[in-house]
């Protein structure tokens, strides 16, 4: 069945089709972290809906080369660093670090590229493309030196929100500088230094200042990216205005459809209500796990509801998402026990094997709720033939395989802390010595019998590393 999701630009469920889905990998872009403090859980539910896609993507076989930014010069961040008293830089550097520690902990991989915002040559694309709008009238310098983009002249505006532009004067947005603007609706794409910036400037052909925040994703994805993604993501909250502004941006500078895919992740709730500091109700990943919780549990409770749906988190959530993965845990410890047996007398009967149910049901928008409902489906059956002694060595390794495969979606498997055997460490060391010698034939002889005592090597960048494996008995 083919790879379908609902595409906010159309409101309708498309069936996937990568531009060029030969020669080139899947180009996505997800629109990542304002550094001026430290993300919440809601901000990590996009992240992990992002990596569940990303994941999925690849378990089809599909090529994904994903950049993720950093906004490291907005408002918010520029206000933060005037109010510690610290240069911007070292302002948003320890929420950068927090970032990537949390994204690590909650077991999200890593986008292939994490461009900044403040980088010199993204600040030279962004000049670069507000000059090109300047010069198709698309955008206008006004009175307070700050330049905005002329949303009457691109009719495509509002078209992404499906909102109409004659609402705009009712959203509330109006700042004390707005009055210079032509339109209320018209937004800054570059904003033109004053004294509360103090010494975040760049210079630009309309003086000093600096970038407006949408167009810092328009330049930093094309840069990366091209002129044409595959698919953009990002939370709802990101819809309007900013994700308009960047289709405004881009397709005004290249006149080429930007993005083929819209996806936008749902809002969290806690305990049914926005989460806000002044509620009590905000958390972040630490103030999580200080609470005894794991990243991995987290990692469950926010991945197991589906994306477009708002997700209630609850301590009550986060005790089932434990109980869950403890059911997880111990089918695979079952599994593995009764792969590693020899069983001459006992034989599989009328159990059935693994199915493609699980992926087929992510290929459907990634409806994570009817795949981990076949997992634990799955579960239940298994363990009755178990119980039963009715499965085979070979049905519960195809089932360990079969969770194995998964698993690179899920990415729920237990933290190993079974200490490596001295035997297999040393074959492992041996190995090692044989691909450095490029002795391939011999490589392969050391891992069959890393293999056979259960343990899997996988080469990494940082060297090799060991696993429990399947088990081959
Ligand atoms: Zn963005």
């Amino acid at each position: 069945m083919a790879l379908r999701f609902f595409n906010t630009y159309s409101r309708e469920i498309e069936e996937f089709e990568p531009r060029d889905p030969t020669a080139c990998p899947v180009r996505m872009y997800t629109c990542g972290p304002t550094v001026y403090s430290r993300a919440h859980i809601g901000n990590f539910r996009a992240y992990i809906f992002e990596d569940l896609l990303q994941r999925h993507l690849e378990l089809r076989s599909y090529k994904v080369h994903r950049v993720m930014n950093i906004t490291d010069v907005e408002d918010k961040t520029i206000r933060g660093a005037r109010e510690a008293g610290v240069p911007l830089q070292k302002f948003t550097e320890q929420f950068k670090g927090a970032f990537f520690e949390d994204a690590h902990t909650l077991r999200i991989k890593r986008a292939d590229e994490y461009p900044a915002a403040t980088d010199q040559r993204y600040i030279e694309r962004m000049i670069e493309m507000i000059s090109g709008l300047i010069s198709k009238g698309l955008a206008y310098q006004a009175d307070d030196k700050s330049v905005y983009f002329r949303i009457n002249e691109f009719p495509d505006y509002g078209k992404l929100a499906h909102f109409d532009l004659t609402q705009l004067q009712s959203t509330g947005r109006v700042k004390h500088d707005e009055y210079d603007k032509e339109h209320i609706g018209d937004f800054a794409l570059w904003k033109a230094w004053d004294e509360a910036d103090g010494d975040v400037k760049w210079n630009s052909p309309w003086g000093p200042g600096r970038p407006g925040w949408h167009i810092e994703c328009s330049a930093m994805s094309m840069a990366l990216l091209g002129d044409q993604l595959d698919i953009h993501c990002g939370g709802v909250d990101n819809i309007f205005p900013h994700h308009e502004a960047e289709i405004a941006q881009s397709e005004g500078v290249t006149g080429k459809k930007f993005v083929r895919y819209w996806l936008h992740c749902a809002h969290l709730l806690v305990d049914g209500q926005k989460m806000a500091k002044s509620l009590g109700n905000f958390y972040t990943i630490p103030d999580v796990v200080a609470k005894g919780y794991t990243g991995r549990e987290l990692r469950y409770a926010l991945l197991r509801v589906h994306y477009r749906v708002p997700l209630n988190f609850t301590w009550e959530g986060m005790n089932e998402a434990r109980e869950s993965l403890s059911r997880i845990d111990e089918w695979l410890a079952r599994l593995r026990e009764v792969a590693e047996q020899a069983d001459a007398q006992r034989q599989t009967r009328n159990a059935q094997g693994p199915t493609t149910a699980f992926e087929d049901a992510l290929d459907d928008d990634l409806n994570i709720s009817a795949a981990l409902g076949f997992l634990f489906e799955s579960i239940r059956e298994t363990n009755r033939a178990m119980d039963q002694n009715e499965m085979d060595a070979a049905s519960a390794r195809a089932w360990l395989e079969w969770w194995k495969r998964i698993d690179t979606v899920l990415d729920l498997e237990a933290e190993t802390d079974v200490a490596i055997p001295h035997e297999v460490a040393q074959l492992a060391e041996q190995r090692e010595n044989a691909r450095r010698e490029k002795n391939w034939k011999r490589s392969d002889e050391l891992r069959a019998r890393i293999s056979a005592l259960g343990w899997e090597v996988r080469d990494t960048k940082d060297g090799p590393k060991l696993t429990r494996g399947a088990g081959t008995a």
